[in-house]
């Protein structure tokens, strides 16, 4: 059985990229989500193993030195994030694609490890105001949450150029389509 590929799907917070997963990952595309390492607390309805492993500090660092991180990022300060090899090897061995919501620095991180067996997709806000007002709207963080990931926003932006494909996320359908279609096109 061939070894599963995988999907980067990187963006500043906000942009899109769960919703957009989450749409992919109910259809006929061999995708299994993979989950990521944090040790920030659980939002309403986050559940542990579902949408990450929540860790302590403690845990978070002993995983680093312990070399078990394909890669891991400090996001926002004192918010650590990371992804288990044993989690990729654990998809690509059931001969799944992997896919991956992880940040701008993760996502260049783990193509250059991955290299030919990774596609990595940016999603771009038509805007940075259109991204604040998503933010808002999605009413899960604090204003101080929402400033620090809008003051981020461009910043990363200016890294799109690094990924293999960018997709600008205006009308949802339209980017899911793209998404899918770019996804096909890889895995073949
Ligand atoms: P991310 O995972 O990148 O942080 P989300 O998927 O949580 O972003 O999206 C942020 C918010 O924006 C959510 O409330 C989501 O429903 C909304 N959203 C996503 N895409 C669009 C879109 N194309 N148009 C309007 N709202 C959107
Ligand atoms: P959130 O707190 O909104 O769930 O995630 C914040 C940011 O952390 C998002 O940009 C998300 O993509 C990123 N992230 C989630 N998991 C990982 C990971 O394993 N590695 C890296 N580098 N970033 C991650």
């Amino acid at each position: 059985m061939a070894k599963g590929k995988l999907i980067i799907i990187s963006a500043p917070s906000g942009c899109g990229k769960s919703t957009i997963i989450n749409e992919l990952l109910k259809e006929d595309l061999n995708l299994e989500f993979s989950i990521s390492a944090t040790n920030r607390e659980p939002r309403r309805g986050e559940k542990n193993g579902i949408n990450y492993y929540f860790i302590s500090l403690d845990e978070f660092k002993k995983a680093i030195e312990d070399g078990e991180l394909v890669e891991y990022e400090e996001v926002y300060p004192g918010r650590f994030y990371g992804t288990f090899k044993k989690e990729i090897d654990r998809i690509r061995n059931k001969g799944k694609n992997v896919i991956l919501d992880i940040d701008v620095k993760g996502g260049i991180n783990v193509k250059k490890q991955f290299a030919d067996d990774a596609l990595s997709i940016f999603i771009e806000p038509p805007s940075v105001e259109t991204l604040r007002h998503r933010l808002l709207s999605r009413g899960t963080d604090s204003v101080e949450s929402i400033n620090q990931r809008v003051d981020k926003a461009s910043y990363e932006i200016s890294f799109s150029k690094h990924f293999d494909k960018v997709i600008i996320n205006d009308v949802l359908k339209d980017a899911i389509n793209k998404t899918r279609g770019v996804i096909k096109e890889f895995i073949g």
